[in-house]
C-alpha cells in the first residue's frame, strides 16, 4: 500500500505531526511498536474515577506550543502542584527539613545562590538556542559541566549542592554530567525565565500548568481523529530513504511505502532502526543522542495526608527517590533519578514498592505505607523508550551538532529528543514543525 507520509512512532511527536499532515490533505499512516497510542504519556483510571498520570503530567506557561495544542482540542489547562498550599520538603542523610532556605545553607550561601544564578541567566542571554553552535565560546561552553562552572564562579559547595539536588529532582541528569551549553541553551529557550526570580529554574515557566482531563488526554484525543489511519502493534525495524520512494519494514518483513517518512521515535529505539539513504552525518548526529533514564513511581491515597503537616507534598531528595509532587486530588508522583536508577533495578521487584513507599514514609509520616494503590514504571528500560527525557553530557551539544532537530527530505525528523530538553512542548513543537516542512515540499 502507498502512502502520501509513514509517521514512524505515536507518541505527542508522531501524533502532532500525523495531525497535521491530514489536515494538510496527505494520505498518512502512523505506525507505533505498542498496543496503545501516547508512548510518554500514558494514564489510568482507578476505580474511583480519578486518573493518574504514569509519565509526561506538567507543562508551563512557556510551552506554546503545547498550550495552543490542548486549547484546539477543546483541553483545559488548570494550575498543577505549584498552586499546592505548604511548604517543599527536602530530605537528605541529615534528616527530612521544610522550607527555604535549605538546612544545610549557612551564612552568605544565599547571596552566592543568587549571584551565581543571575551570572547563569545573564550567560544564558549570549546563546541561540535554535542555534548554540554560532556561540563564540560554543565548544569551551560546551566542554564544561554546570558544577565545575558553578564551582569557578566561586560557588560554594552548599550552593552546587542546591543545583544539583533539583537535578535529583527534575531526574535529567547531575550537573556534574551536564553540558553547560546544553543548560544555558534550555534557559534560553524560555526567554525571561530565571529573571523573575531567586532559581534558574522558573517552575512556573516549565511546570506550572496541568491538563484538566489528564495529560495523556492530549495523545488520546488526537488518536481519536486520526482513527484507522494509527496501526498499533507494529513495530519499525527499517527505513530505506529514496526521493519518491521510501520503504518502511516492520519486525515480521511487512514492508510499507510512502513518498515521505517522519521518524517520532526517541532516540534510544531510533538506534536499533536500520534507516539507508539518508546521510551518514545525519545518522551519526542522531546515534549520538541520548536521555536521561528514569522511573516514575505514583501512590494513590485517599486525601492529601502531607497537608497536615503544612507540606505541599513537593520534595527534593537525595534517596533513592529524588522528587515528589502532588499529581491530583491526594495522588503523589515521584521520580527515581538516573544517578539512582541503578539502585532501584538491584532493589528485588517483590520489595520495590514498599522501599519506595519507605522514602515517602521519610517525607511526610507512616500513612505513606497505606495508599490505595501504587504504580511504578520503569520508563529507562521500556524497550520503547530506554529513557525519560533527552541528557546532555560535556561535549554532546557540539558532537551533535547543528544537524539536530533538522530534516533530509523526505526523510523528516521529530520528537522531544529534538528540541533543546525534551518535554511535552518538545514533542508537539518538533512534530508540529516536521508536518509543516513535509507539506511546504509536498
Ligand atoms: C516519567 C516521565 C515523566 C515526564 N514528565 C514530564 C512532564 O511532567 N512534563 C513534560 O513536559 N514532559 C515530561 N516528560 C517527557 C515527555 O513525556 C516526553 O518528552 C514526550 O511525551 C515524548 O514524546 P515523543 O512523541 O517525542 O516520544 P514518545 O512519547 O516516547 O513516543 C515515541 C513512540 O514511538 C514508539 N516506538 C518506539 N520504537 C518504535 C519502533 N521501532 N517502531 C514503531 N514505534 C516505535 C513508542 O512506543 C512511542 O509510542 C516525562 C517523561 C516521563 C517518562
Amino acid at each position: 500500500m502507498n502512502h502520501d507520509v509513514i509517521v514512524v512512532g505515536a507518541g505527542l511527536a508522531g501524533l502532532a505531526a500525523a495531525r497535521d499532515l491530514a489536515a494538510g490533505g496527505a494520505d498518512v499512516l502512523v505506525l507505533e511498536a505498542r498496543e496503545r497510542v501516547g508512548g510518554r504519556v500514558e494514564q489510568t483510571a482507578l476505580p474511583d474515577g480519578r486518573l493518574v498520570q504514569l509519565g509526561g503530567e506538567v507543562v508551563g506557561r512557556a510551552h506554546t506550543a503545547y498550550l495552543a495544542l490542548a486549547a484546539e482540542l477543546g483541553l483545559t489547562l488548570i494550575p498543577s502542584y505549584v498552586a499546592e498550599p505548604g511548604a517543599i520538603a527536602r530530605a537528605t542523610p541529615e534528616g527530612v527539613f521544610a522550607g527555604d532556605p535549605p538546612h544545610w545553607f549557612g551564612p552568605g550561601d544565599d547571596t552566592c545562590h543568587r549571584r551565581v544564578t543571575a551570572a547563569f541567566a545573564a550567560l544564558a542571554r549570549s546563546v541561540d538556542p535554535d542555534d548554540p553552535w554560532s556561540h563564540p565560546d560554543a565548544t569551551a561552553l560546551d566542554r564544561l559541566s554546570v558544577g565545575d562552572w558553578l564551582r569557578s564562579e566561586g560557588a560554594t559547595p552548599e550552593v552546587v549542592r542546591l543545583w544539583e539536588i533539583g537535578q535529583l529532582a527534575l531526574a535529567s541528569g547531575s550537573y556534574e554530567r551536564t553540558s553547560l551549553l546544553s543548560a544555558l541553551r534550555k534557559h534560553a529557550a524560555v526567554p525571561g525565565s530565571g529573571d523573575r526570580g531567586s532559581d534558574h529554574y522558573d517552575y512556573e515557566d516549565w511546570e506550572g500548568l496541568r491538563v484538566a482531563e489528564g495529560s495523556a488526554t492530549v495523545a488520546l484525543r488526537m488518536a481519536a481523529a486520526l482513527g484507522d489511519r494509527i496501526r498499533l502493534g507494529a513495530p519499525v525495524d527499517a527505513v530505506t530513504v529514496r526521493p519518491g520512494a521510501c520503504t518502511v519494514r516492520l519486525t515480521g518483513g511487512e514492508s510499507l511505502s510512502a513518498g515521505a517518512v517522519v521518524s517520532a521515535l526517541p532516540v534510544g529505539p531510533l538506534r536499533s532502526v536500520a534507516v539507508t539513504g539518508v546521510s551518514d552525518e545525519r545518522l551519526a548526529s542522531l546515534h549520538r543522542q541520548r536521555q536521561a533514564v528514569a522511573a516514575k513511581f505514583a501512590a494513590a491515597y485517599d486525601k492529601p495526608f502531607w497537608r497536615s503537616r503544612n507540606l505541599n507534598g513537593l520534595s527534593e531528595c537525595e534517596g533513592v527517590l529524588g522528587s515528589t509532587w502532588p499529581q491530583n486530588q491526594g495522588i503523589l508522583s515521584a521520580l527515581v533519578p538516573p544517578e539512582r536508577y541503578g539502585v532501584l533495578l538491584g532493589i528485588p521487584s517483590p520489595l520495590r514498592r514498599h522501599e519506595l513507599l519507605a522514602d515517602i514514609a521519610r517525607l511526610y509520616g507512616e500513612e505513606a505505607h497505606q495508599p490505595v494503590t501504587t504504580y511504578l514504571r520503569m520508563w529507562g528500560t521500556d524497550p520503547w523508550t530506554q529513557g525519560y527525557v533527552t541528557q546532555w553530557t560535556p561535549g554532546d551539544v557540539m558532537a551533535v551538532g547543528p544537524l539536530h532537530g533538522t530534516h533530509e527530505p523526505p526523510f523528516y525528523v521529530c520528537g522531544s529528543d529534538q528540541w533543546v530538553a525534551g518535554y511535552m512542548e518538545g514533542a508537539v513543537r518538533t512534530g508540529r514543525a516536521a508536518a509543516k516542512e513535509a507539506l511546504r515540499r509536498g
